[in-house]
């Protein structure tokens, strides 16, 4: 069988005597193992990125941002492999695979401008004969822990302006679907990234704990559900790191009885169903105002669900694939049966979908709930997977007050035609990503990605130049350059004390 083994130093690396499964979700069937690794495997991959790292961050960033060219240019070129090997673990369709690179390698492009993005600040004659210029410089050493869901999307978040700012990166990608990270890093060899700046190591919660007690490793970027995301900020930040948490979401469509019917079904299918609703940015809850949209909107989904196509993920005609695992699809299920119990309506049932030819699939059906209530632990939980419920809101407010008042507070859409609305409902609302008509807000790469209240640990975002931020240092640097070298301080027109006396006080500049 096929083992998935770390990438250390410059290649393949066992270590660790644990294995997990890799499943392929379509056919039900295991395909690989993944080695779990333990604190010693982690000590080899710092070891390496230590030995990297200064020659990396003293490598002008036009250099720098050369490798992530090329980089971009083996992505494209492996493209259809990456997305197959995706689609085969994950279970998402090729089509979705492909869009889960492309976004990640939109980071990447934002990242080969990183000379520009990287210019500090600077202040001539901050006082006498002084002038202030900051810069950012790296952190050092940093790792990402990334979820399953994006196996090539979220790390090249992460790694992308985490290399282009000069550190080492160390990869802990989700043992359900890792192969894809590995070819990440055989790519960045092979795009000419020295040997020990680009690693992934596998495991579970050990490896997880070992990062995160490292003293070497100065920031964690993770991203997952969300009472791991507290777990993993908060160790992070005692061991004195830096760390962002993304977890996880239920986001909300409002649709106004204004809004354009046609394109809130497509949208919301798209947005509820689309990689089988594992997605942080899906659309799960629907939130219609009013009584007569309601039943419009209800209308209009049914046989738009009743028309979607489950498929094996090689399917191309196939609107989604399976769930990512045998666990998560009866976790799916249950939730369903736990909303039926709560008083939902079940208007679709797509529990009990079995594909011919492909029994032991992980499939789930589309699922429409009615009449779901702020009081259902299935309103108030993150389910995972390809079912919309449906939150009857009387008006405005009370839609507004949905998702602001969610413990998750990730991303959120309105569907209307109404500017006033959608400026009151975008300025006000309590999330950290808003689609006006767009169902699916993830900002493009130079912008950045992130959620709220318990959908984001830490202060600062994914990519763009928040990411920037996130893994760099800012230096500030007060300097005098006295007239005449032999000239040490001489009065305070120089910025200099005049007398021994001014020196213990602290300085001004006027
Ligand atoms: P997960 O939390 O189970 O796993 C995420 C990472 O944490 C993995 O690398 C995993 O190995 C590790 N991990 C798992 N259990 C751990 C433990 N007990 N201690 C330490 N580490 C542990 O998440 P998942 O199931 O892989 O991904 C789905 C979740 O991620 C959903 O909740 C989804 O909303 C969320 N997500 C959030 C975003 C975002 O940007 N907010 C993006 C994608 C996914």
């Amino acid at each position: 069988m096929r083992l998935v083994e770390h990438f250390i130093g410059s290649g393949s690396a066992g270590g660790g005597e644990r294995r997990g499964d890799v499943y392929d979700p379509s056919s039900g069937r295991i395909q690989a193992q993944v080695v779990l690794g333990t604190a010693a495997v982690l000590e080899q991959a710092v070891a390496a990125a230590r030995a990297a790292q200064p020659r990396w961050a003293a490598t002008n960033p036009q250099r720098r941002a050369r490798v992530l060219f090329r980089f971009k240019e083996l992505i494209e070129r492996e493209m259809e492999p990456l997305a197959r090997l995706i689609a085969s673990e994950h279970g998402k369709v090729v089509a979705d695979a492909k869009g889960d690179i492309q976004r990640g390698l939109e980071v990447i492009e934002f990242c080969c401008g990183i000379p520009h993005v990287l210019k500090g600040e600077y202040t001539e004659g901050a006082g006498p004969g002084i002038d202030v210029y900051s810069m950012r410089q790296p952190i050092g050493i940093g790792a990402g822990i990334t979820p399953f869901n994006f196996p090539a999307m979220i790390p090249m978040w992460m790694c992308g302006p985490a290399l282009a700012t000069g550190n080492a990166f160390i990869l802990k990608p989700s043992e359900r679907d890792p192969s894809v990270p590995v070819r990440l890093a055989e790519l960045f060899l092979e795009a000419g990234l020295p040997e020990g700046v680009f690693q992934v190591v596998h495991g579970d919660k050990e490896m997880v704990d070992a990062i995160l007690d490292h003293p070497a490793i100065n920031a964690v970027s993770f991203v997952g559900s969300s009472d791991i995301a507290q777990y993993v900020y908060s160790r992070g930040v005692a061991a004195g790191k830096r760390v962002q948490a993304m977890g996880g979401a239920k986001n909300h469509g409002i649709v106004m009885p204004d809004a354009d019917m046609d394109q809130v079904v497509r949208d919301l299918c798209g947005g509820a169903f689309g990689s089988a609703g594992e997605r942080c940015m899906a659309l799960p809850v629907a939130v219609p105002v009013g009584e007569e949209t309601a039943e419009r909107l209800r209308e209009a989904l049914i046989p738009a669900i009743r028309a979607l196509r489950v498929g094996v993920s090689t399917d191309p005609d196939a609107h989604y694939g399976p769930v990512v695992n045998a666990a998560h699809k009866s976790r799916v299920e249950n939730w369903i049966q736990t909303a039926v119990d709560e008083g939902a309506e079940l208007v679709v049932d797509g529990r009990g979908l079995t594909l011919q030819g492909h029994e032991d699939g992980f499939f789930v059906g589309p699922t429409l709930l009615d009449r779901v209530t702020t009081d259902m632990t299935s309103y108030r939980e993150e389910i995972f997977g390809p079912v919309l419920q449906i939150v009857r809101a009387p008006d405005f407010e009370t839609a507004l007050r949905l998702p602001s008042e969610h413990q998750y507070g990730n991303g959120v859409a309105l569907f209307t035609r109404n500017g006033h609305a959608a400026r009151e409902f975008a300025q006000r609302v309590n999330v950290g990503m808003v689609g006006i008509n767009v169902p699916i807000p993830v900002p493009v790469a130079y912008h950045s990605f992130g959620g709220w209240k318990r959908s984001g640990f830490g202060d600062h975002n994914q990519h763009g130049v928040e990411g920037v931020r996130f893994w760099t240092r800012v230096k500030t640097v007060t300097q005098r350059w006295p007239d005449g070298a032999a000239d040490l301080p001489r009065g305070s027109e120089d910025g200099g004390p005049s007398r021994l006396a001014d020196a213990f006080v602290i300085p001004t500049m006027n």
